[in-house]
């Protein structure tokens, strides 16, 4: 789950790190009264889930309250990289006299936090990766120790020359590492970190993802969710419980079983398809949620074929075969339905297709195959 700048500056600025005040606003009028409370030169933020604010417009500089409410008026119900612009971010202006990135990520190579940080802030760190890279020091954290000492002393100094900076960078670093862990974090960053021409170092931008796992212990970290800056079909999925991830493809899978569901969509790519979708309807599935899985699927416009794959262990494939029956006498499914079934109640599940018409296979391969030919055919 990704939170939004103001969400996460939250966070930081609860553990100390610091952040301008200001406040969050959805509308032009609320953006007037936080400017003219804060006072001064304002910036106002578009909140997205999205890096690159700055370039796309949806970061503007503001003096004074009035021109707050007109920044914030442009700003919100702008798009930027898809996203619509609900809530903007008023804090008061800081002089910048050098931007900094600092990043924290769960690595999988290394199975550890890994520190990221840079003197060339500001810009996109992935930018700076590709066309600099030596510019961006990393260090692996073992978390049965967390960030000693000697560690933040190394990284503080990768980004400034001044003692007394780097000792506010050392504390900012060991509160991000904090915030990081106490979260569930799979990213903290804070890009940029700048200092100030009196020498103060702030963080003036925050960019946070929280592994979704962590979301059923911490119901305060779930309620950050904003829906409406996320994939409707991935919404819509996670409310049934399956497991969607939207692709670009234009085979729709419907498998139970996240490793089954892997196993799919390398067999969909080795016939020369394309998956639209990771589905795992999960292990006992229920009529209705095949109904759920077959409304998201056919949803997307790109969907030229549906492919069940279906082992029933714990699943019941009769279970899954009255879904698809129901499914399909609830709304018109206008794409083929290509069936594989096999295990637990195959039998009945068969008569149950065959009762209405259609049919289903035992063969993952020819399945899979003929999925991926009447996909080609339609595209
Ligand atoms: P992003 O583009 O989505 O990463 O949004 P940021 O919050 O990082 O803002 C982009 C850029 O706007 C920063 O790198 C700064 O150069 C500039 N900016 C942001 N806040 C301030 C501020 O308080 N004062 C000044 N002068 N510039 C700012
Ligand atoms: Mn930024």
């Amino acid at each position: 789950m990704n939170l939004h700048e103001y969400q996460a500056r939250a966070l930081l600025k609860a553990a100390g790190v610091p952040v301008p005040d200001g406040d969050v606003a959805a509308t032009p009028s609320e953006a007037e009264a936080i400017a003219r409370r804060v006072g001064g030169t304002v910036v106002v933020k578009a909140q997205v889930h999205a890096g690159g604010r700055g370039k796309a417009g949806g970061v503007k500089l503001a003096r004074g309250p009035a021109e707050a409410r007109e920044c914030a008026s442009q700003i919100l119900g702008m798009t930027i990289k898809g996203l619509v612009v609900n809530k903007v971010l008023v804090v008061p202006a800081a002089d910048i006299a050098t931007e900094s990135y600092v990043g924290l990520i769960l690595d999988r190579k290394t199975q550890k936090p890994v520190f990221m940080v840079s003197d060339a802030g500001g810009i996109d760190i992935e930018e700076v990766a590709a066309k600099t890279p030596e510019k961006i020091t990393r260090l692996p954290i073992d978390p049965r120790y967390g960030l000693l000492p000697h560690q933040a002393l190394q990284l503080a100094l990768a980004l400034y020359k001044d003692w007394s900076q780097a000792k506010a960078a050392m504390q900012i670093l060991r509160q991000l590492y904090g915030v990081f862990m106490a979260n569930g974090c799979t990213l903290a960053e804070i890009n940029p970190l700048v200092t100030t021409p009196e020498g103060k170092v702030l963080a003036l931008d925050a960019k946070m993802t929280i592994d979704d796992n962590e979301l059923d212990r911490r119901p305060d970290l779930a309620v950050l969710r904003d829906e409406s800056s996320e994939e409707q079909s991935e919404v819509t999925a996670r409310r049934a419980n399956l497991t969607f991830i939207k692709l670009d493809g234009n085979v729709g899978c419907v498998v139970n079983g996240a490793g089954l569901a892997m196993a799919t969509m390398d067999l969909v790519k080795y016939y020369g398809g394309e998956p639209a979708n990771f589905l795992d309807i999960g292990g006992s599935s229920n009529p209705e949620k095949v109904v759920s899985a077959l409304k998201i699927i056919t949803a997307d416009p790109n969907v030229k074929v549906i492919l069940f794959n279906i082992f029933g262990g714990i699943t019941r494939t009769d279970d899954v075969a009255n879904g698809i029956v129901a499914a399909t006498k609830q709304f018109k499914v206008d794409v083929p339905i290509v069936i594989r079934l096999t295990g637990t109640n195959e039998q009945e599940a068969f008569r149950i297709l065959e009762s209405v018409g259609m049919t289903a296979m035992n063969d993952m391969d020819a399945a899979v195959s003929k999925a991926v030919k009447l996909a080609g055919e339609a595209a």
